[in-house]
């Protein structure tokens, strides 16, 4: 194949892989995105093997481990799961940057002189400090939501002089690095690795709880640019564009969620920027007072019953329960009788973007009574019962009562304006974020204790009883 066939096939897959995000942006067209997108990356490989210079004994046994490892995994993940397996991947692609580049500094493709040479050596260097960043930070960012890491913020005395330190000190080593001659400066491009990886570490060890979900996002935005860079190195237009794809749409999301938890995407890049230095962010709120009312699932639907509005808020635990089939029963049985049933939507419930909208299109909730938090926020105070499947930090009162939280500021479903609030979680264990929730204790708020499904099914059981 000649290499304009092949850029003629790179560009057709760079037309798939925009049809695939544009076909990801809805719910309805998601299946038909990710079928672009699958075809999209069999055409790049196919046209990548077929302009190799050789060697495609070790890439087909490369493609097949390759392959064959992230089938078994993709077949085994949990859905809760999905994000510490989307860091490790974010760190796959940071570390693929960081080794392209010394490859391509000490086995260059073709012998380059003058401004080809230096740019060359620049697109080098710039990959592989956003590689090593990447690789670190997701290699954190996978410790953080899996639990190995604690989530809380680490946040060291003077860390934005440090980062600054740091940063300064990968970009002075530049110098030494474009003055070397071929591959002589290689200690200059390994010293600025340590330094970059070191860098990848404080940023995202400095970002925790509530946080995580746009730390994640930015990384993955890094994962694209460092892609990127490494189709620079490469020569690769392909990598380029699938790169820039990646980086703008990480970065996009990243704001996004950014506005949506009241953050600024400048202390996320900088890592926990304007906040309080020595604050002990899991037990920075005040405890809550006051006494916990239990209920039972004879009671709760009772109270279903006779209620004409009831919103449902799923969260983490409706994830890991996998109560979303028998809740949607529930939710049709009462849509029957004639009450308004919707579900409420926070942007980072569960652990990754739109892990409950996943869950309930799963169980085939329609799409027209699924809403976003600023769609429902309003309709609380008019809701008879809310119900909070598996959900702790996005239905917490204190990120907008207590200054002292560490979650203050975040927008959160304020289901506490509701007639009752019913709670169905197994105890009075924390969220991600580690921190107590008030809400639990307030007047008007019930705990149905115990596993969501189980939970759920007992409702839905003395539902159809006292219905049928
Ligand atoms: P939380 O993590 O705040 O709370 C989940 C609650 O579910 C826990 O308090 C737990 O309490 C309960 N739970 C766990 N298992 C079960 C079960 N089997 N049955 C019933 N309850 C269960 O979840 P939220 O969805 O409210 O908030 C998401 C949090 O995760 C936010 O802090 C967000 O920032 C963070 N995050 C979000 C990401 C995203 O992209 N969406 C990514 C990373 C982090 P108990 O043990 O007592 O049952």
């Amino acid at each position: 194949m000649t290499s304009s066939l092949a850029t003629g096939l790179y560009l057709i897959a760079g037309v798939l892989f925009i049809r695939s995000l544009g076909g990801l942006s809805n719910q309805s067209s998601a299946k038909r995105g990710n079928l672009y997108g699958i075809a999209g990356m069999l055409l790049a490989v196919v046209a990548t093997l077929a302009v190799a210079p050789g060697g495609y004994g070790v890439m087909i046994a490369a493609l097949c481990v390759g392959g064959a490892v992230g089938a078994v995994l993709a077949q085994r993940v949990a859905m809760t799961s999905m994000p510490e397996l989307v860091a490790i991947l974010h760190s796959f692609v940071g570390v693929a940057a960081v080794l392209v580049g010394f490859a391509s500094y000490l086995a260059p493709a073709e012998e380059l002189t003058g401004a080809a040479k230096s740019l060359h050596e620049i697109e080098i260097y710039v990959g592989v400090l956003v590689g090593a960043v990447t690789f670190t930070g997701s290699i954190v960012a996978f410790g953080k939501l899996r639990g190995s890491i604690p989530s809380k913020p680490l946040l060291l005395p003077g860390r934005h002089a440090m980062n600054l330190g740091i940063f300064l000190a990968s970009a002075a080593l530049m110098v030494p690095f474009l003055g070397g001659h071929h591959g002589s400066a290689v200690w200059a491009l390994g010293a600025m690795t340590a330094l970059a990886s070191l860098l990848g570490v404080h940023l995202v060890m400095a970002i925790g709880g509530a946080d995580m979900p746009v730390v994640v996002s930015m990384l993955n935005s890094y994962s694209g640019w460092a892609a990127s860079a490494a189709g620079f190195m490469l020569g690769n237009d392909l990598l380029i564009i699938t790169g820039a794809l990646v980086g703008s749409s990480g970065a996009i999301l990243s704001i996004i969620m950014c506005r949506a938890m009241n953050r600024s995407i400048v202390s996320v890049i900088f890592g926990g920027f304007g906040a309080t230095e020595g604050a002990a962010p899991a037990k920075g709120a005040a405890a809550p007072q006051g006494e916990v009312k239990s209920t039972d699932a004879q009671a709760v639907a009772q109270l279903l019953l006779e209620a004409k509005s009831v919103i449902v808020v799923p969260g983490y635990g409706m994830a890991v329960a996998q109560a979303q089939h028998p809740l949607y029963e529930a939710a049709s049985l009462l849509r029957k009788r004639g009450a308004l049933v919707r579900f409420a939507i926070h942007p980072v419930a569960g652990r990754l973007p739109g892990h409950m909208n996943v869950l309930l299109a799963e169980a085939r909730v329609p799409y027209d009574i699924v809403l976003e938090m600023d769609e429902i926020n309003e309709d609380f105070p008019a809701a008879d019962v809310v119900l909070v499947i598996g959900a702790n930090d996005i239905v917490n009162p204190s990120a907008l009562e207590d200054v002292s939280s560490p979650i203050y500021g975040m927008p959160v479903l304020e289901v506490w304006k509701a007639k009752t609030v019913v709670v169905t979680k197994r105890g009075m264990a924390a969220g991600y974020a580690g921190i107590d929730n008030p809400l639990f204790y307030r007047d008007n708020t019930l705990m149905l204790f115990g596993d969501a499904k189980k939970s759920v099914d007992a409702v839905l059981g003395a539902l159809t009883e006292g219905t049928g």
